[in-house]
């Protein structure tokens, strides 16, 4: 198993600076997070950064807005896959889409696209996941056959059985759901290859683990029990990291590396 740092977790943070915090606090890897910050970025200076601080790009996900030279959803998913390549990332993760119009379209289209992804990696070990989003069924429940992986969490580990592809199991936008983390995993367990940690309150998103309502310690003692040997990655907002203050984030970012450790 290994435990990264997501860039999400200090998005406006100099890459370089970021990198110096994942490996003075002890993280394996990073996950690179592409926003309008990094929208920019060159696999060289990438590249050279893993190399300097000795820490891996584990896994790359995927814009989920749109970000200046990255083009359309589909456009951001390919460019993901060649930054991949380039960094060597074990893996991509990227969201399902939220089209409104012609969305079984779209769903059948994302389902064709991932063969030709698959096509691209041949035989290189990339995984590709999509992730859990925050979903309210809502009246939608009622007419469940025509939800998708956008509407109900569900859904995306059908989708990923489907398509033969992982999750990226996100633990706060499970507790914003309304579901209960012990059995969702349950239902997530086989397509699960990197988990998004973080805590939820009942109100905010991504808070620093221990911080919030999840059950993350029975989490973490159940992915033990099970020998979960993925990716887990500490996605907390900025906010919960104290980002206006250095040494607040490095406590932060290393509180939260031992409370995974600890239990798993
Ligand atoms: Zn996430």
């Amino acid at each position: 198993m290994q435990i990264a740092l997501s860039t999400g977790c200090l998005y406006e943070y100099p890459l370089e600076e970021f990198f110096s915090i994942a490996s003075e606090t002890g993280y394996d890897g990073i996950e690179l997070l592409i926003d309008q910050f990094k929208s920019d970025i060159e696999s060289h200076f990438v590249q050279d950064l893993c190399v300097k601080y000795n820490l891996p790009v584990i896994s790359l996900h995927s814009p989920f807005v749109s970000c200046d030279g990255w083009g359309n959803f589909w456009d951001r998913i390919e460019h993901s896959l060649k930054l991949a390549i380039e960094l060597s990332a074990q893996l991509i993760n990227f969201h399902p889409h939220y089209g409104i119009l012609f969305r079984h379209r779209l769903n059948k289209t994302l389902s064709k696209r991932i063969k030709d992804y698959k096509m691209a990696l041949q035989s290189r070990e990339i995984t590709l996941t999509i992730e859990n989003l925050p979903s309210s069924m809502g009246l939608m429940g009622l007419f469940s056959f025509i939800s998708l992986p956008a509407d109900n969490t569900f859904q995306i580990a059908k989708f990923a059985r489907d398509n033969e592809i992982s999750v990226t199991f996100d633990t706060t936008h499970i507790g914003k759901s309304d579901l209960d983390l012990l059995k969702a995993y349950g239902v997530f367990k086989d397509t699960i290859a990197n988990i998004h940690f973080s805590d939820y309150d009942g109100k905010n998103q991504h808070l620093l683990p221990g911080t919030g309502i999840l059950p993350l310690e029975e989490f973490l003692y159940q992915l033990k029990q099970d020998k979960y040997d993925g990716i887990i990655t500490l996605e907390s907002s900025p906010i919960s990291m104290q980002s206006s203050d250095k040494i607040e984030v490095i406590k932060n970012a290393e509180k939260s590396l031992n409370y995974i450790r600890t239990y798993v």
